[in-house]
């Protein structure tokens, strides 16, 4: 079932359509096999509970194809037996960030930037996540309006952006965003805000007039970088939603996970490229995955990274081209890999 049928193809964005998405997600694996005509042994709801059990928004479940098992979609979102292998080199922390919290819910690793853990909330739940493990609870920071990283910001002269991330910024309120982006404007060496975010992809109607209009109208740069894996995941709602930010002139870039059963395919990732671009969203990072506790199974080799970018360089003109980055811990920038 389609939440909007084709020929109202509109994005309706109003603050009580986006979070009705987040009460209407599927969070039950018997129910995702329903929807997509999966057969339920296909699925494994064992896995459904826990501290991060499945979790779909439906302008998402809409783009994974019916009946099919190995939909690169679904295996972004469906948990797996394999979740629970032990594996030595994956970790709870594995890009080494509870060393660098500088303030409650503030992470400053790089120079010029630092990044703000805003909610422990995201629209979507996905598997491989490098923060599948990250002790939100420690952060504590919506409730008091991010006093504490606001705090650090101000007192270091030195950081010229702020990074909006999570969990995913934007399942922030607008009226809550409103302040803590007022208070980052009162920082005179603050120039540039960053938000890394999923949901202008997997609910489009997030992207609400009142949202564009803060973010169009700030004294600060505004940089969106969304997230997409895979050219399934790109519809017209979602074109239609970053069109509302880029006619707003803000700079939209995408970083994808380079994941196995997903995207670690040449003729998917050129598509990938040719989609962001078609839609004004230029690539930035593909990412070699961290080595989280339950994602192994979604490794792809360096090597074979190496030969996807490889492909891509031959293929697609340069600026289509992404990065291909990993992050070592205790590195000053990610490291470029390609
Ligand atoms: C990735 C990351 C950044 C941003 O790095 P860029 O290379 O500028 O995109 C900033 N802070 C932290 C903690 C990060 O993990
Ligand atoms: S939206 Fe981002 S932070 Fe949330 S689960 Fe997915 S990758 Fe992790």
């Amino acid at each position: 079932m389609k939440i909007l049928p084709d020929h109202t193809r509109i994005v309706r964005a109003t603050e009580s359509s986006w979070q009705q998405h987040l009460k209407l997600a599927i969070r039950c694996p018997q129910q995702l096999a329903k929807r997509l005509d999966l057969p339920l042994d296909s699925l494994c709801p064992t896995q459904s509970t826990g501290s991060f059990p499945l979790f779909v928004p439906l302008p998402f479940l809409n783009r994974i194809r019916l009946g099919d098992p190995r939909d690169p979609l679904l295996q972004q979102v469906l948990p797996s037996p394999r979740e629970n292998d032990r594996h030595p080199d994956y970790l709870q922390d594995p890009v080494g960030e509870s060393g660098f919290q500088a303030a409650a819910g503030l992470l400053h690793k790089y120079a010029g930037r630092a990044l703000i853990v805003m909610t422990g909330t995201c629209a979507i739940h996905c598997r491989y996540c490098f923060r599948r493990h990250f002790p939100y609870e420690n952060s504590n920071t919506l409730a008091d309006g991010w006093q504490a990283a606001v705090e650090y910001l101000g007192n270091d002269l030195s950081i010229h952006e702020v990074i909006l991330s999570g969990g995913d910024p934007l399942t922030v309120v607008d009226a809550k965003l409103e302040t803590l982006i007022n208070s980052l404007e009162s920082l005179p060496h603050v120039k540039r805000l960053r938000i890394h975010t999923r949901l202008p992809i997997v609910i489009p109607q997030r992207i609400t007039p009142r949202l564009v209009a803060l973010l169009a109208s700030s004294r600060l740069t505004a940089v969106v970088v969304v997230h997409v894996n895979h050219p399934n995941e790109i519809d017209a709602e979602v074109a239609a939603a970053i069109g509302q930010l880029t006619r707003s002139s803000m700079l939209v870039l995408n970083q994808s996970v380079l994941l196995k059963g997903v995207n670690d395919d040449p003729v998917a990732l050129v598509e990938l490229s040719e989609r962001l671009v078609e839609i004004g969203v230029l690539p930035y990072y593909l990412h070699q995955l961290d080595p989280v506790a339950g994602a192994a199974h979604f490794e792809v080799p360096v090597a074979r990274g190496l030969e996807l970018m490889q492909h891509l360089r031959r293929t697609l003109p340069g600026y289509m081209v992404p990065r291909y980055v990993r992050e070592i811990p205790g590195e000053l920038s990610k490291t470029i890999l390609a």
